[in-house]
């Protein structure tokens, strides 16, 4: 850390003449920052010392979304000046080539061996690993609201795994959303209550706009000097960097999405990027705001028990059950035998094609991507069903690489680490691992997207008539035919495709090909120079 920076001024400002003796030293990874969970919330603030590495060679990885590599730093700093002020020990440290495990090490030969929560990434788990038992000690990480043997309970054969098996189980097991026994309201999911489009009625509410400190204005510097070639938009009126800035982003969710977070859950607008949806995950991922206290404030807010029910799913059913996955796979190292491709990288429908330009900002003349795409690199974020419904949906119809869709997820959305975006983006956005963790393909043609979002009002498409998705859904129906014909929720579309005329099926076919190789070289689809069925 430079001694020249402000960061590092004021953190040693706080320290100085501070007492390191008799502290037990605590590892804290760059998502896990908050002192109210782990073995920091068992100790007084004179008994703890914390180490936090900054590691520039971690952020050169990938050449990741501006916003994102921002959100993460301005929190590590942040959370070490709010230790340091409250009477922690912080050590502060910056990686070099040796990563995290040279820091570590390093750092334990002057203060001993260190103790850590078990990082939620695997990359992190991985290179931490040679040091377990030596430098480093593990303890299960706290933040998880539920536990692997929860998992295995509901999964007692193994693959393939069922959310809904799992949220189940552990809405019974912690007693949320019940009544004696039983699911409150009379059933588990209000699903089908949550699925209006927007009209526009009520308006969405405006994400809160924050005013950046010098410690965060510091951090914009470095972007400015540093990562400026990454991707993305930097807005640090937009970045949540405090403890205080946390909390008011929960309290905007709470008042401002949760009333009507359940039925339009599904619904897509050019208004706004978010609607309804709480735009929370980056800091629930940092641990900036625990999921434990979020939880208990959803379930205590004056909600409609839809609202509630679809909340609660998304983070005590989902967020937990794909962490599970990820881990019971390896990462997606370990598979059922017969899923194709390669570990991490697997690719059921043997989809491999490039990403094509369109995913990296230029214009497609599909409105609805282009729409999705241009909210991502401006905000590195859309919400939920614009993730599976318009990205990933696009990706799987054209048979995109369901590797490099991941990791253009993990690049370039704000709240993305390994052991989320892999199982959201290679099992439920692009069945590459098959029935694994879903039942079917997340697809649609162009019907579903007018229906929920205003995406066609602006298309040079028109959806019922010549919008090349409807085609490209019939054609990935035709192409994978055969790999999915023993899926039993896949019976009703394959037998409307065996329905569908051998002409418009060759149109189809046809299209696939001419929309693939345009988009693939850059080009604008028209509908002037697309063939009519
Ligand atoms: C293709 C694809 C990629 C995704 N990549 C990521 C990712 O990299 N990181 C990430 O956190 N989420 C990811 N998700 C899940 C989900 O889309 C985001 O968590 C959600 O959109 C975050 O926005 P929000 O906080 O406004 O969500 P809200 O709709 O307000 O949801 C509430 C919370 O539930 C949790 N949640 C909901 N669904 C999921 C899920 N499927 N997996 C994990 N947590 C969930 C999040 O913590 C979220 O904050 C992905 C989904 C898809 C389909
Ligand atoms: S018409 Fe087709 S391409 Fe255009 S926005 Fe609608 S679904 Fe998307």
């Amino acid at each position: 850390m430079s001694e020249r920076s402000r960061f590092a001024r004021e953190l040693s400002d706080l320290q100085r003449d501070r007492d390191l003796a008799g502290r037990r030293w605590i590892y804290v990874p760059y998502d896990q920052l908050n002192d109210s969970f782990g073995p920091l919330a068992s100790l007084e603030p004179q008994q703890a010392g914390v180490l936090l590495i900054e590691h520039p060679g971690k952020a050169a990885r990938r050449p990741y979304h501006q916003q994102k590599l921002a959100l993460v730093l301005a929190n590590q700093r942040h959370f070490a000046l709010e230790q340091a002020a409250r009477g922690v020990a912080v050590d502060y440290r910056v990686a070099g080539d040796g990563g995290y495990a040279e820091v570590v090490r390093q750092a334990a030969s002057k203060l001993g061996p260190l103790e850590m929560q078990e990082p939620a990434e695997r990359e992190l788990r991985e290179e931490l690993r040679p040091l377990l038992g030596r430098q480093l000690s593990r303890v299960p990480h706290a933040g998880w609201l539920t536990t692997p043997a929860q998992f295995e309970l509901a999964a007692p054969t193994g693959p393939p795994y069922r959310m809904d098996a799992f949220y189940r189980l552990v809405r019974r097991e912690l007693n949320v959303l019940m009544d004696r026994g039983k699911p409150r309201g009379g059933r588990y999911s209000f699903d089908s209550e949550n699925r209006k489009p927007y009209r526009g009625e009520p308006s969405a509410p405006e994400p809160p706009r924050f005013s950046p400190d010098p410690i965060t204005l510091e951090v914009g510097d470095l972007f400015e000097r540093r990562y400026s070639p990454h991707p993305g938009r930097l807005d640090l009126t937009r970045l949540p960097a405090t403890r205080a800035d946390a909390e008011r982003q929960l309290h905007w969710a709470l008042a401002g999405c949760l009333p009507t977070f359940g039925p339009f859950e599904d619904a897509m607008s050019t208004a706004s990027s978010g609607l309804f949806h709480t735009r929370l995950s980056p800091l629930i991922n940092l641990h900036r705001l625990l999921p434990s206290v979020v939880l208990a404030q959803v379930l205590a807010a004056p909600i409609s028990l839809a609202s509630q029910e679809g909340f609660v799913r998304q983070l005590l059913g989902w967020r937990e059950f794909v962490r599970h996955v990820h881990r019971a796979t390896d990462g997606f190292r370990k598979l059922p035998a017969g899923v194709a491709g390669q570990p991490a990288a697997p690719s059921a429908l043997g989809a491999a094609r490039r990403l094509p330009p369109a995913y990296w900002g230029e214009r497609s003349g599909l409105a609805c991507l282009d729409h999705v795409v241009k909210d991502v690199w401006r905000e590195a974020y859309s919400h939920h069903i614009t993730r599976l419904m318009i990205v990933s949906n696009l990706a799987s119809l054209l048979d995109l690489s369901p590797r490099e869709l991941t990791d253009w997820f993990w690049i370039a959305y704000v709240d993305a680490y390994d052991w989320v975006v892999e199982p959201n983006v290679l099992a439920m956005g692009t069945y590459a691992v098959a029935d694994l963790m879903t039942t079917k393909p997340y697809i649609s043609g162009a019907a579903y997207i007018q229906r929920m979002s205003d995406y066609c009002r602006d298309c040079s498409f028109d959806p019922k008539r010549n919008c090349p998705i409807t085609s490209l859904y019939w054609a990935f129906l035709a192409r994978h035919e055969e790999k999915l014909s023993d899926n039993q929720r896949m019976m009703v579309p394959l037998a409307a495709l065996r329905r569908r005329p051998e002409a418009r099926r060759a149109h189809d076919a046809r299209l696939f090909q001419i929309v693939s190789d345009r988009l693939a070289e850059g080009q604008v689809l028209t509908p002037a120079e697309l063939p009519e069925s």
